[in-house]
C-alpha cells in the first residue's frame, strides 16, 4: 500500500494485489442514517456508470463501522498535479481534448443518472498513461462535506459558482454551477494559475463581485476564449448547457483532429523529471 494523495474529506491509496492495482478512497463516514443512505445511493450510481469512457471505473465499495472506502481505477496523475509538476500551461489542443472528456463525463451524469458533480477542479479530472481523461469523485465527496457540514456548500468553494457562494441567494444551486466550475478548471489550465488571488475570503468575494476571468484573444484561439465566456457568466441563466457545449465550435475543432495527448503527457513527465 502507498498513499497517493489526501484531499479535502479523505485520503487515496493505492493498493495492489499480485498484477492488479487499484486507489482506494478512504472517507470518515457519517452518523447520519439518512445521509448514509443517500450517499450509498450515490456509490450505487458510481459503481454503474462504466458504460461511460470519461468516467474513473468504481470496482465497488465497503463500509466500516468508521469509514467508507470505494475502490477504484488507478489512474496515473490528476491534473493540479500535474500542472505544478511540469510548471507551465497545458497547450491548447490537449485542453481542447480533456475539455470533451469531462463535458461528455457531466453531460452522462445528467442524462443519464440525473446528478450533478459538484466538484468539478482540476484534482478531479485524472490521467491515466495512455492518456485517458477521466473525471471522478462527483456526488459521493460533496454528500460527506455536506453532512459532516450540515451545509448545503459541498464541494471545493473556490471553484463554485458565485450563486453558491452569496449567502443572500437561498436558491438551491443547480447543475449550470458545474458548468462554471469547468470554465475556471479550463482558464487554469491554460494560463497555469488559478484565476483569483489573495487568501480564500479575498478570493470567493472577487467571485461574487468582479467580473468573471476571461482568456487573453492575443494568445488563445477565438473559440477558446468563446466556450469559457460561455462557461463563466456570473448569471446562471446564461451559461451554456451541456448539449450546446458539446456543439460549441471549440469542442467541434478538436474533435476533428488527431492529438495525441499519450506523447504529450510521456514527453512533459520526461522533461519535467
Ligand atoms: P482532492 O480531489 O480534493 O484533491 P481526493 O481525496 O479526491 O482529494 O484525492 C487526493 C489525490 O489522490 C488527488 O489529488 C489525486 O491525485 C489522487 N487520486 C484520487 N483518485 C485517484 C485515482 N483513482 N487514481 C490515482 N490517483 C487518484
Ligand atoms: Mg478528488
Amino acid at each position: 500500500m502507498e498513499d497517493i494523495g489526501h484531499g479535502s474529506c479523505g485520503t487515496v491509496t493505492k493498493c495492489s494485489y499480485k498484477s492488479f492495482t487499484m486507489a482506494v478512497k478512504t472517507m470518515p463516514r457519517t452518523t447520519n442514517s439518512y445521509e448514509m443512505s443517500r450517499i450509498l445511493m450515490d456509490l450505487d450510481v458510481i459503481c454503474i456508470s462504466f458504460d461511460c469512457p470519461y468516467i474513473v471505473r468504481c470496482y465497488g465499495y465497503f463500509i466500516t463501522t468508521y469509514d467508507v472506502r470505494v475502490c477504484m481505477e488507478c489512474m496515473a496523475t490528476c491534473l493540479d498535479r500535474l500542472l505544478d509538476r511540469i510548471k507551465k500551461p497545458f497547450p491548447e489542443r490537449i485542453i481542447g481534448k480533456l475539455s470533451i472528456s469531462i463535458i461528455k463525463a457531466l453531460h452522462y451524469l445528467k442524462t443519464k443518472h440525473q446528478i450533478m458533480h459538484r466538484d468539478v477542479k482540476p484534482s478531479n479530472i485524472l490521467l491515466d498513461w495512455s492518456g485517458v481523461i477521466k473525471l471522478c469523485d462527483f456526488g459521493i465527496a460533496g454528500r460527506l462535506i455536506e453532512s459532516r457540514a450540515h451545509s448545503k456548500t459541498a464541494g471545493c468553494p473556490l471553484y463554485m459558482g458565485p450563486e453558491r457562494l452569496d449567502p443572500n441567494n437561498d436558491d438551491s444551486y443547480d447543475i449550470r454551477s458545474d458548468v462554471w466550475s469547468l470554465g475556471l478548471t479550463l482558464v487554469e489550465l491554460a494560463t497555469g494559475r488559478y484565476p483569483f488571488g489573495g487568501s480564500e475570503f479575498e478570493m470567493m468575494s472577487k467571485i461574487i463581485h468582479d467580473e468573471p476571468p476571461r482568456l487573453d484573444p492575443t494568445i488563445f484561439s477565438a473559440e477558446f476564449c468563446d466556450i469559457v465566456t460561455c462557461c463563466l457568466q456570473r448569471d446562471p441563466t446564461k451559461r451554456m448547457n451541456y448539449d450546446q457545449l458539446l456543439q460549441h465550435p471549440f469542442i467541434l475543432k478538436h474533435e476533428g483532429v488527431d492529438t495525441d495527448v499519450e506523447e504529450w503527457f510521456a514527453d512533459v513527465m520526461c522533461d519535467s523529471e
